[in-house]
């Protein structure tokens, strides 16, 4: 077979032994690492999943439902990727099986395949290949993830594909990173191979022979462990990286970039770049690592707390922005729900410096999240309303104004005071995925108010995932409910932003800017309402 010489360069990233190990972090790292040389660099999450996309995932077990530019529900992994590498990705960076399938058999009724049998390999193989050589044109270098883990039923269409895609490529214009675990048993004191060893067998099975792997473990191993694995993997020893859990994940680019593996990925691929200019991010760590003087704890309210990765851009916006701002942000992790059952459990917000209204869906934990919001309002504690926590704050203002049965309809259909409504275009549509006003919008700051000093600018962008709005018939209410609507859409028509004159800060927004922060450039809204933390401490 002719081999075509590719422009771009493909890294393929596979996880072995268990799931979970941080084969994202991974991916994303060692883009951070090529970008630092001044290559451009593209990424792309291959789900497993039958799933479509993300957005009817369940964020308890999956984690946060993370919204492209292009309003793509994406797996997580895909905000690693943006805040690692600091780039903006589409909807062609997650790729689910549910989409691949779905594009087969919409060509399949069709009449694409002209009367032959459609098959796994080569019609769905062939689709993903093409999805990912589409996804990776133009770039120096592609990073494909492959999640799960090998020798999972799930995932053997996508390791084919890119089994196969490797075939069509010359062989310097790829290679494969296997992500494995090395487990420690403390009673013998001993860190054992034998399940990575077992994971590259697998994955030579399935006919992938890896050239890097990095092996994760819980605390440093030995460096003998390289010897040993090199011995039975038939890696070379220095293409084996250890990545023991790290203090923060911002230093897994710099614990790989010091283990000499970004030089051995450009080696390989015989890609000519500069060194690696990691300044920026050395700073991003060295913040990350910094115990500042001061604290500011601040409260979320939250319906799911047993997995933290459901609010995980939200999570990081707010500590990188204690890092701009110089201090340590605490988050305290406060049940909704526990705040309507038990009013002693409201004492957890005294002493709170700030209060964040999470996004959400449900009506689970409401009237604790509105009772919360009322708390941040009448005790000038800083309030910040995201998404679904702006519409929580609307309804408390609106209560505390005399509509006592104020809700969204999202939480009870029949309120007499449905300040919070369906948008027209969503009615019927409640349980469908890829149906909300999803990814990128426009909204118009209106002059003089606290959102448009902290943006500095007249008209922003920002991500969105909502079905529900502001009702309009009510907004001639908001002035005397105490709040201001500092954001509409460019028709006017939709309330993107509302804050309350007079309280030291009282913010909310429809949109998602956690999407946008990054570890170097927090996002000003967040990076405004740490300050207000900060003063009200
Ligand atoms: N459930 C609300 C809506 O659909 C808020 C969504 C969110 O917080 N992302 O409008």
């Amino acid at each position: 077979m002719a081999r075509a010489r590719a422009d771009t360069k493909y890294v393929f990233v596979t996880g072995g032994v268990l799931s979970g190990v941080g084969k994202g972090i991974t991916a994303a790292s060692i883009g951070t690492i090529l970008k630092a040389r001044g290559l451009s660099v593209n990424i792309q999450k291959c789900d497993p999943y039958l799933n479509v996309d993300a957005g009817t995932l369940n964020p308890a077990e999956h984690g946060e439902c993370f919204v492209t530019h292009d309003g793509a529900e994406t797996d997580l992994d895909l905000g690693h990727y943006e805040r690692f590498m600091d780039i903006e990705l589409g909807q062609s960076s997650s790729l689910m099986s549910g989409r691949i399938l779905r594009e087969v058999i919409d060509d399949e009724r069709a009449g694409k395949y002209l009367g032959k049998t459609v098959q796994i390999i080569p019609h769905v193989t062939n689709h993903i290949q093409e999805t990912v050589a589409k996804t990776a044109k133009g770039f120096d270098v592609h990073i494909a993830e492959v999640g799960g883990t090998v020798g999972d039923y799930e995932s053997l269409s996508f390791i084919e594909a890119i089994r196969e895609l490797s075939l069509k490529l010359d062989p310097q214009d790829c290679l494969f990173v296997h992500v494995v675990y090395v487990p420690y048993l403390g009673a013998s004191g001993e860190f054992k191979t034998k399940p990575a060893q077992n994971a590259v067998r697998e994955l030579r099975g399935l006919g992938i022979v890896p050239d890097i792997l990095v092996v994760r473990s819980e605390v440093k191993p030995s460096k003998s462990i390289q010897a040993k694995l090199s011995l039975f993997s038939g890696v070379d020893k220095n293409a084996i990286v250890l990545l023991p859990n790290a203090q923060t994940i911002y230093q897994v680019p710099l614990t790989l970039e010091d283990s000499g593996i970004g030089d051995v990925i450009t080696g390989r691929l015989g890609i000519r770049a500069h060194q690696a200019n990691l300044a920026a991010w050395k700073r991003v760590v060295k913040s990350a690592l910094t115990k500042y003087r001061k604290t500011v704890r601040v409260g979320v309210i939250a319906k799911y707390l047993d997995n933290q990765d459901t609010y995980m851009s939200l999570t990081e916006a707010l500590r990188a922005s204690g890092w701009a701002n110089d201090v340590n942000v605490e988050i305290e992790w406060i049940d909704a729900e526990a705040l309507e059952k038990d009013k002693k459990n409201r004492q957890q917000l005294e002493g709170l410096d700030g209060v964040v209204g999470l996004p959400g869906f449900g009506s689970r934990g409401s009237e604790g999240k509105i009772w919360a919001a009322t708390y941040a309002y009448e005790n000038k504690v800083p309030y910040l309303g995201i998404c679904l926590g702006m519409q929580i704050s609307i309804i408390a203002m609106a209560r505390r104004a005399g509509l006592t049965k104020a809700n969204s309809t999202e939480f009870d259909a029949k309120t007499p005071n449905p300040v919070i409504s369906t948008m027209a275009e969503q009615i019927g549509k409640e349980n469908t995925g890829g149906t909300m006003r999803l990814g990128d919008w426009t909204c118009v700051l209106e002059r003089g108010t606290a959102a448009r000093k902290i943006y500095g600018q007249g008209e922003i962008v920002e991500r969105h995932r909502h079905r529900y709005e502001a009702n309009n018939s009510y907004r001639e209410q908001y002035e005397k409910w105490g709040l201001k609507i500092s954001g509409l859409s460019p028709d006017g028509n939709l309330v993107e932003m509302i804050e309350a004159p007079g309280h030291p800060f009282f913010v909310g927004t429809q949109a998602h800017p956690e999407f946008r922060s990054r570890p170097n450039r927090p996002h000003p809204l967040y990076t405004a309402f740490i300050k207000a933390s900060l003063a009200k401490r």
